[in-house]
């Protein structure tokens, strides 16, 4: 089944497409122009959607888990067959290079397929003379997922497949940034999945704190900065909706003197800056130890010196735009504020002029621990380069942060790197890599950096809610 890309973004509520009278512009970074329009949906739509969701619970949940697995599984089909289209969408609404956006549409498919094959076992916690003791893992209701623009369709994916797997139904909210891909995945699910199992809305700011408040919800799955993840969290508390929040991260990744820079130093290069640097889990804080620091410094340059940056459809680009206005004014303020301050900054390749949200690569050098760049969450092509010499002491300056996504170590030494790795006070950690994840694997941020557990065995279940069943041996 193919659908057309280039026009008619419409929400779903239960299997149809559903407009709005009220539109958002939808902006391509690498112009800073509109191109299209998505429905700026308000609180009747959402009501509707959560009908509609709710409506569709009890034939979804009767079906069981085989016949989900199926949908789900049909569902991927259908995006692989429009997976071109999707990745055009993507470049233009996200800014990501075409071959990126790609990447990511292939990883959705990938991850739904991996997602949709899991299973939820009943498990017996006693087998005794006189009882059994099951517990089986019900879904919850509704549910309500929120998703950034960084990674809008891999991590709506993210929420999709185990949610529905267990049984839920839901109602998905792209962010206003980037709600193409996300209103074109409803339509693609309508005939796929029952009406109402799976419904999207775009809208405006107003549109998630009304999700985060409506009754209908049983759980907020979000993703997005920690100090939205808050205001989801207390919204959340006034009828005890379950939560999962995966939250903003200021990460460090350690070099330590033994790496072979030949080898590494790219890596290291793309750990922070791919996807323009605006991934939760980049390398946001770069601590290199002071025998390789220059060394290592001007291989970076070089490199950000050699990446082209420009608009995604190009030939040869590397780096898009960043995403979003506010987002530029916010990372090209930390630049601008790190010059102000005196500090050494070393730029990459030139950035094309004119209304697109470009902003150059920029490695600072060595700034004090306290300098805005270090000690917030740039989200954006700016990384400072700090030097250090005394493991105690850099556990303490990396550890040092209200956030705890993650972080990287890179050393021949994996004995020293593992125990780097067990001071680290985040949820994951890499040794000798960098941003890598998989359907299988638990991901989940430490401190003020989330909230629950996304992906794997453990994800699952947050989509589901505990019952514990005491059966009798004897009547
Ligand atoms: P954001 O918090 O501004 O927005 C995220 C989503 O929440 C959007 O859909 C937005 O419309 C919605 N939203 C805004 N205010 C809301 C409210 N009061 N109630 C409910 N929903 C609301 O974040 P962003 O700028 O879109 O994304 C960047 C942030 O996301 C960064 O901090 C990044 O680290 C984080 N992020 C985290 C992960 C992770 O898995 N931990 C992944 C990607 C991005």
């Amino acid at each position: 089944m193919s659908i057309d890309f280039t026009t008619g973004y419409e929400g779903t509520i239960g299997g149809s497409a559903c407009g709005s009278n009220d539109h958002l512009d939808v902006i391509n970074p690498a112009t800073g122009k509109a191109f299209a329009s998505a429905p700026d949906a308000g609180a009747g739509q959402l009501d509707s959607a959560v009908d509609a969701a709710t409506l569709a619970l009890p034939g979804w949940r009767a079906l069981g888990i085989e016949q989900r697995r199926a949908a789900l599984l049909q569902l991927a089909d259908a995006i692989e067959a429009n997976s071109e289209a999707f990745s055009a969408l993507f470049t233009r609404e996200q800014g990501r290079p075409l071959s990126f956006a790609a990447a990511e549409i292939a990883l959705g498919i990938q991850w739904l397929r991996a997602a949709a094959a899991q299973d939820i076992p009943v498990e017996i916690v006693e087998d005794s003379e006189a009882r059994t003791v099951e517990v089986h893992h019900v879904p919850l209701g509704v549910v309500c997922a929120i998703v950034p623009w960084n990674f809008p369709f891999l991590l709506a994916i993210w929420k999709i497949a185990p949610a529905l797997l267990a049984g839920n139904t839901m109602v998905l909210k792209p962010s206003p940034f980037t709600p193409l891909c996300a209103l074109k995945l409803g339509e693609l699910s309508r005939g796929i999945l029952p009406d109402g199992v799976f419904n999207v809305l775009s809208g405006g700011d107003a549109l998630g704190p009304l999700m985060t408040a409506h009754p209908g919800f049983a759980k907020i799955s979000f993703t997005g900065s920690t100090a939205t993840g808050k205001r989801v969290m207390e919204s959340a508390a006034k009828d005890l909706k379950r939560v999962t929040l995966e939250l903003g991260g200021n990460d460090a990744a350690i070099i330590m003197p033994d790496v072979d820079l030949d080898v590494v130093a790219e890596q290291i290069f793309m750990g922070a800056f791919y996807n323009s640097a605006q991934v939760c889990i980049a390398t946001k804080r770069l601590y290199i130890h002071e025998d390789i620091y220059d060394a290592l410094r001007d291989r970076l340059h070089a490199i950000a010196q050699m990446m082209k940056v420009g608009d995604g459809t190009e030939e040869g680009v590397v780096f898009g735009p960043v995403q979003n206005a506010p987002q530029y004014k916010r990372v090209m303020g930390l630049i601008e504020q790190a010059e102000a301050d005196g500090l050494t900054l070393l730029r990459g390749s030139d950035v094309p002029e004119g209304e697109g949200y470009f902003v150059p690569i920029t490695l600072v050098d060595n700034p004090p621990d306290t300098a805005a760049v270090v000690t917030e969450e740039a989200f954006g092509p700016v990384l400072p380069l700090l030097r250090f010499s005394d493991i105690d002491e850099l556990m303490s300056r990396a550890n040092d942060s209200e956030y705890g996504l993650a972080g990287a170590v890179w050393s021949k030494d994996i004995a020293q790197a593992k125990a780097i790795a067990a001071r680290m006070e985040t949820g994951t950690v890499w040794i000798n890599q960098n941003l890598q994840s998989a359907p299988h694997i638990p991901f989940s941020g430490a401190k003020q950096s989330g909230l629950g557990v996304e992906n794997g065995q453990v994800g699952l279940l947050e989509f589901t809610q505990a019952k514990t069943i005491f059966v009798p041996k004897a009547a």
